[in-house]
């Protein structure tokens, strides 16, 4: 069987690999999508379909288009949370950059008709098998194609096949610095219904936060004031929640969906921990859901597959052109953009993850919604409000309710684990320039990690 020949092929059409494709193409380099659905389902992804402005989306596709075409709601000025047990509200505005919440069916077929109209091929009804590998390169990948088996020659794979990857399953990353420490109770699983309401709602300007067992939460958020995305999810090392049923009975108490049409269903799992720590391998680059490019508590993936499509295409052209996409070192780059970026903040903020998950969910809630919003800020921030010592900080939140010794300590122990996460941030700036000082950065990262875990007791995520 002949191989079909591209500079960059890229599996999978989400986000991720629409905007690797895109930049590829503008790089001047030849490139196609692998996409496993039909042209009908493509974009059609499991997903709360919230975005926190548009303005981080790389600016290689008509954005405009894609705004006009999918953003249904550009009006989320604030997020709101719920506390279960008193049905108390704690408001948090944006400021100044309103949120959104669009049609992710459309959204996804327009981010792949953009690709295309830029240049890049879409191979639709293709599903990736296997990956092809000599003396530790990857060279390609094999699939079938409408039922017939087809072969693909590359310079550089992308991987942007989702949180599921077959790719990485099917690769030898043993000598590589691919990250592979990668465990399933390390994601969430989570399940959405897109539901019709008679009457408007009186939050269509809010994306809607309630926490549930599990150290997951339920949401509400309106794609216009009628079509709301009510979803859930659980963190994969707790117990199993049955979704489906949790987010009917949620659903049931809540008078605005009386009567209301449930129109689409979709369940999916996401990644909820700190982005890999290299997501490239001679020849190879993971992107998006596939190198955990995901908030970890927020569930927040769009932003950051599609920048990280971008990086990973810039780095590959530039490899490709100098004829060293078969080295680690030639895609490095892509790593360090990622963990200077919101790699640093995803690994900061897992650590309230995994911190979360030492307590009791209600214990949390507890104490968030006890403390106003903006003194809890200030007791846990790094650089407090004109310099304050902790101490005194405390002491200011503590005078404002009436608390328990319980919520003390945990207070305490939270502005301690944000001081770990301004600590782990500052090591992932220093992400290093190429591979060979890879292991050591690892080291002094781990022995943050180490501090952090003896701090919370918490059992190591990783
Ligand atoms: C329930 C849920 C709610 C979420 N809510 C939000 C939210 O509100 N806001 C937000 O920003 N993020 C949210 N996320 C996360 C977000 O959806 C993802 O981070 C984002 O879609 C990742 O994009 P991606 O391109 O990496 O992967 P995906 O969008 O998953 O795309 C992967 C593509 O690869 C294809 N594929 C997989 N395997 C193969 C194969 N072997 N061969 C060929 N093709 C293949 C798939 O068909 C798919 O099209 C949510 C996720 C879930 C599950």
């Amino acid at each position: 069987m002949p191989a079909e020949s591209y500079d960059v092929v890229v599996v999978g059409g989400g986000t991720a690999g629409a905007f690797a494709a895109a930049t590829a193409a503008r790089e001047g380099l030849d490139a196609v999508i692998l996409e496993r659905k039909s042209p009908d389902q493509a974009g059609h992804i499991a997903c709360g379909d919230a975005i926190k402005g548009t303005s981080t989306f790389p600016d290689v596709i008509d954005l405009d288009y894609l705004r006009e075409e999918s953003f249904t709601n550009e009006n989320i000025e604030r997020a709101v949370f719920l506390n279960p047990q008193t049905d108390e509200k704690l408001d948090i505005p944006f400021g100044e950059t309103a949120g959104s919440v669009v049609d992710r069916k459309r959204y996804g077929e327009v981010i792949l008709e953009e690709a295309e109209r830029v240049g890049a091929d879409l191979h639709y009804d293709t599903v990736v098998q296997d990956v092809r590998q000599e003396d530790g390169v990857v060279t390609g990948v094999t699939a079938v194609r409408k039922g017939s088996p087809a072969k693909y020659d590359a310079e550089v794979v992308i991987d942007a096949a989702g949180a599921l990857s077959l790719l990485q399953d099917k690769t030898d990353f043993s000598a590589s610095t691919f990250d592979t420490n990668v465990n399933y109770s390390q994601f969430c699983s989570a399940y959405r219904e897109i539901i019709e309401t008679e009457e408007p709602v009186d939050y269509d300007d809010a994306i809607v936060f309630k926490p549930t067992e599990e150290l997951g939460y339920l949401w509400y958020f309106p794609r216009t004031d009628r079509d709301i995305n009510v979803g859930l999810g659980f963190q994969m090392n707790k117990e199993p929640m049955k979704l489906v049923d949790a987010l009917k009975r949620d659903v049931e108490q809540r008078s605005e969906f009386d009567n209301a049409t449930v129109k689409d269903k979709l369940g999916a799992a996401l990644p909820t921990r700190r982005t890999y720590d290299s997501a490239v391998a001679p020849g190879y680059m993971a992107v998006g859901d596939a190198a955990a490019h995901v908030n970890p508590c927020t569930g927040g993936g769009i932003p950051g597959a599609a920048k990280a499509g971008h990086w990973a295409a810039t780095a590959a052209a530039e490899a490709i052109s100098e004829a060293t996409a078969d080295t680690e070192a030639a895609l490095w780059e892509y790593n360090r953009e990622v963990q200077t970026d919101f790699g640093k903040r995803f690994a900061a903020m897992d650590l309230y993850n995994i911190w979360g998950g030492t307590y009791d969910v209600d214990d949390l809630v507890g104490l968030i919604t006890a403390l106003p919003g903006q003194q809890l800020a200030d007791a846990v921030a790094r650089e407090g409000t004109a310099s304050m010592g902790l101490g005194l900080k405390l002491k200011t939140v503590l005078k404002t309710f009436d608390t328990r010794l319980k919520n003390w300590r945990t207070l305490y122990e939270l502005a301690q684990v944000n001081r770990i996460a301004g600590r782990l941030k500052d090591v992932y700036d220093e992400y290093p320039s190429g591979p060979e000082e890879f292991e050591d950065w690892r080291a002094r990262r781990d022995a943050v990690m180490d501090d952090f875990y003896e701090l919370t007791g918490a059992d190591p995520k990783y």
